[in-house]
């Protein structure tokens, strides 16, 4: 095996695996940079929209499937995935072997659906390093303590890379997806600015804002064990880099996010938000936002990717609206009086109707009711993000 200054973890989701070719494209970039000299681990997500399809299926035959079940079917997605590309390289005439994420010593906690990383042990990976192998790796599952099969939550796979790429010392980690690095906002929905570079915070914001490109239990992992990550396109083009930042200073609004299906529950009074917040924690449901108002009525926003089963652990009776978010992110911003009339006046025309806002130094987030969030984020890109 190369020293582990060799070592570079490439992750690669599901649109860029979505079909047999896309995979036996993969399978020789993988190999061109193993032959270019690098221990390559790469990790795959499902294929295409493989998890979206499986969670149908299950809600298919139970209306609330159970969370370690569900996490038994969605680790098939990866498992498969895996094992193609694997074959895909082996075609090429280099050696490779796919791994589970327990057969890597990934340990988890026993949240199911959502398990949290707490230890790598990955002897086995530098087994088949040392091997001069290829590993591959399916993302987005671990063993939880207990020796169950736990998932990392949606868009997880991020976080096995960054995870496995602290666990080997690995140079940095790759990750590759449809788009060639992290813009001022999704370019599905606007013409964004490119981010050459990125800090750990404003990524993370921009991630647990809506923006997906990067999970943020990824970064927040990333930024712990100060893991350069580079966001970029499976087909190439411009990257982002995503590391620790040269000194920060002043006000900069940076991009916009935004987030569609959240849920908000409303309470009306102290005691009632009280005793829902607690019967979703002890269901390990993740509140994103709590509001409460000076009259006692409350509001608890929550994002049902995180967990499925909220309705479940909340009271039949709560009033439930469905929202979404528009966030604009920065530093330093949030509290002008000036950004917050102009980012009210804009929600107005495109007829958003503002739930409740969020502000604070780092983003002014809008939940609002409605389905003008593509018009709202755009509105707030044109009236805030500037190129840096
Ligand atoms: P993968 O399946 O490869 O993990 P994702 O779908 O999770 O890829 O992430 C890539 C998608 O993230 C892009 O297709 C893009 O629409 C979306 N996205 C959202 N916000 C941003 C942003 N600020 N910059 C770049 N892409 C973004
Ligand atoms: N396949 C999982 C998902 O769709 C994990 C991932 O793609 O990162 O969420
Ligand atoms: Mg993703």
């Amino acid at each position: 095996m190369l020293p582990h200054e060799h070592t570079v973890v490439m992750k690669f989701g599901g649109s860029s695996l979505a079909d047999t070719d896309k995979i036996r494209k993969v399978a020789r970039m993988v190999a061109d940079r193993h032959v270019a000299g690098e221990n390559i681990v790469v990790v795959v997500s499902a294929q295409g929209k493989t998890t979206d399809g499986l969670m149908k299926m299950a809600h298919e035959v139970s209306p609330n499937p159970s969370k370690r079940e569900l996490d038994m079917l969605l680790t098939v997605g990866e498992r498969s995935s895996m094992a193609l590309l694997s074959m895909a390289i082996a075609d090429l005439g280099h050696q490779a072997i796919s791994l589970t994420g327990s057969q890597c010593g990934i340990i988890t906690s026993d949240n199911h659906f959502n398990a949290r990383i707490i230890d790598v042990k990955p002897v086995r990976i530098l087994d088949e390093l040392d091997k001069g192998h290829i590993v591959i790796v399916a993302g987005f599952q671990g063993m939880s303590y207990k020796k169950e099969i736990t998932t990392l939550g949606r868009g997880g796979s991020d976080t096995t890379a960054v995870a496995l790429a602290a666990a080997l010392d690995a140079r940095w980690c790759e990750i590759y997806s449809d788009v060639d690095g992290v813009y001022t906002a999704d370019p599905r929905i606007v013409d964004p600015f490119h981010l050459v570079e990125l800090s750990y915070d404003d990524m993370m914001q921009m991630a647990y804002r809506g923006a997906k490109v990067l999970n943020f239990h990824a970064v927040e992992f990333a930024r712990r064990r100060q893991i350069t990550v580079y966001a970029r396109a499976t087909a190439g083009g411009r990257e982002t880099m995503v590391r620790k930042p040269a000194l920060e200073l002043g006000r900069t609004v940076l991009a916009v996010a935004g987030a569609d299906n959240l849920v908000g529950l409303v309470t009306d009074g102290l005691p009632g938000t009280a005793s829902l917040l607690e019967r979703l924690s002890d269901n390990h449901v993740e509140i994103q936002y709590l509001l409460s108002r000076p009259d006692g009525t409350g509001v608890l926003v929550l994002n049902p990717v995180t967990a499925p089963d909220w309705r479940a652990a909340a009271p039949p009776d709560v009033r439930v609206e469905r929202l979404f978010s528009v966030s604009v992110i920065g530093r330093s911003i949030g509290f002008e009086n000036r950004m917050l009339t102009t980012a009210l006046a804009e929600a107005a025309s495109c007829g958003a109707e503002v739930f409740c806002v969020e502000a604070n130094p780092s983003h002014l987030t809008f939940y609002c009711r409605g389905d003008s969030g593509a018009a709202l984020t755009a509105a707030f890109h044109k009236a805030f993000v500037t190129p840096r």
